[in-house]
């Protein structure tokens, strides 16, 4: 393969070609495999296959050729200029999953067990929030919420408390609050403390938790890698290859948390474009952000690159750009928030983000309804808080309409 004597020096070069251009019949896309399962030629091949030793597919569950090439592009998307320990390119196992929850199902169930506790920031995607206060609760893991912001208060409950993994969302869902991966990663590993780093609102282009020395990155690629809206799926990406090949591998096909051909189709069609998008999401995020600060009837805006968000350097050392994610807080509250919502002329009323279009919601009805309402405005999540997930649309037909919507 070219790209193996060809050392690719950019973000986009890598999204199109680090897994190969080699398809079957020449195909220049890669086809989608819908087949459950793999045929032998021989019961000594079969015999091979099984052991390990000949590489090709037994069963979907198991893997699949089109979902190999999104694996391989995402784990070369994080990898991306990384040196490993000993100054060799860091090498990276992904595992594409039927969604982001069913990834975040293996991360956590395949390093913890029945006694362990998580330790977490308060601002989550709600799923997440969810995913640890019921199902991880009732199989005996428990989860301490804290401002892992606040890195005397990290230290101090990783000293009190036997934390076995440290779980940083960053930047975090609705609040674009940031959690200085780093610092967190390096308190965390004076206590043998696995990190896994949700990076989906960032993308391995804005911010690859890897170089800080962190166990596992997970995404949710049905936000900015997919990019089009198109398909549910979810990534764990980890540097132990041998765990990921083994223990991670066996509790990901055990429950069953398996991507489809179709999907993991649509998704690597996505990432091709990551870099492109990505940039036209951010420059339109930054020209919105500095027009509702401006805007009378915009209390508060709630995005990592203005100077007055109190995650702006954080977000400055770890991210190469403020990301294209921001909430914010219209004067009058709820009425004033619902009012705005059903305003839209253009934007797209929807929960979700990380499509090509511009998305809004409200979260308090809508994601994090679930959570109770001290505890939602506590963490930030207000009332009339609007999400926003800035798309690639001309800034001034986002700008008219935001305009319009508010006044
Ligand atoms: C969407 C999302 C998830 C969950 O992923 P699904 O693909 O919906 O299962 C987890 N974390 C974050 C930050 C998300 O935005």
């Amino acid at each position: 393969m070219a790209h193996e004597k060809f050392e690719l020096t950019g973000i986009s070069s890598v999204a199109l070609h680090a897994a190969g251009n080699e398809h079957a019949e020449y195909s220049h896309i890669p086809p989608i495999y819908a087949t459950s399962t793999f045929t032998f030629d021989t019961a000594e091949q079969g015999m091979e296959r099984f052991a390990g030793k000949d590489k090709e597919h037994i069963y979907s569950r198991w893997g699949n050729p089109t979902f190999k090439v999104a694996e391989q592009t995402i784990s070369a998307l994080e990898a991306f200029g990384l040196k490993d320990e000993s100054g060799n390119q860091l090498q990276l196992k992904s595992l594409l999953h039927a969604s982001g929850q069913a990834a975040m199902t293996t991360m956590f169930m395949s390093n913890l067990k029945s006694g362990d506790t998580i330790l977490s920031h308060y601002s989550l995607y709600g799923g997440t929030y969810e995913l640890m206060h019921k199902v991880l609760l009732e199989n005996g893991i428990n989860t301490l919420i804290i401002d892992m912001r606040d890195l005397n208060l990290v230290e101090d409950t990783i000293k009190k408390n036997k934390i076995k993994l440290i779980h940083i969302e960053t930047p975090a869902n609705p609040t674009i609050q940031c959690v200085d991966i780093e610092a967190v990663t390096k308190l965390a590993k004076q206590q043998n403390i696995i990190v896994t780093v949700d990076n989906t609102f960032a993308t391995p282009y804005l911010q690859q938790p890897f170089k800080y020395g962190v166990d596992f990155v997970f995404h949710s690629t049905t936000k900015f890698l997919n990019g089009h809206g198109s398909a549910i799926g979810g990534v764990l990406v980890g540097k132990d290859i041998e765990f990921m090949k083994t223990k991670a591998w066996k509790w990901h096909v055990l429950i069953g948390g398996n991507a489809n051909p179709f999907d993991a189709y649509l998704l690597i069609q996505g990432i091709k474009t990551l870099e492109v998008r990505m940039d036209r999401h951010c420059s339109n995020a930054e020209r919105i952000a500095d027009f509702l600060s401006g805007h009378k009837g915009v209390a508060q805006v709630n995005y990592t690159g203005l100077r007055s968000h109190p995650d702006y350097a954080t977000a400055k050392k770890q991210m190469s750009h403020y990301g294209p994610m921001m909430s914010f807080e219209l004067n009058g509250g709820l009425e004033a928030g619902k009012k705005f919502i059903n305003n839209l002329k253009m934007c797209v009323r929807a929960v979700s983000l990380g499509t090509v279009d511009t998305l809004l919601s409200h979260p308090a009805s809508m994601t994090h309804y679930s959570v109770p309402r001290e505890e939602r405005i506590r963490f930030g999540i207000t009332d009339g808080l609007i999400r926003m997930s800035v798309g690639i649309e001309n800034i001034n037909d986002i700008l008219n309409d935001l305009d319009q919507a508010i006044s």
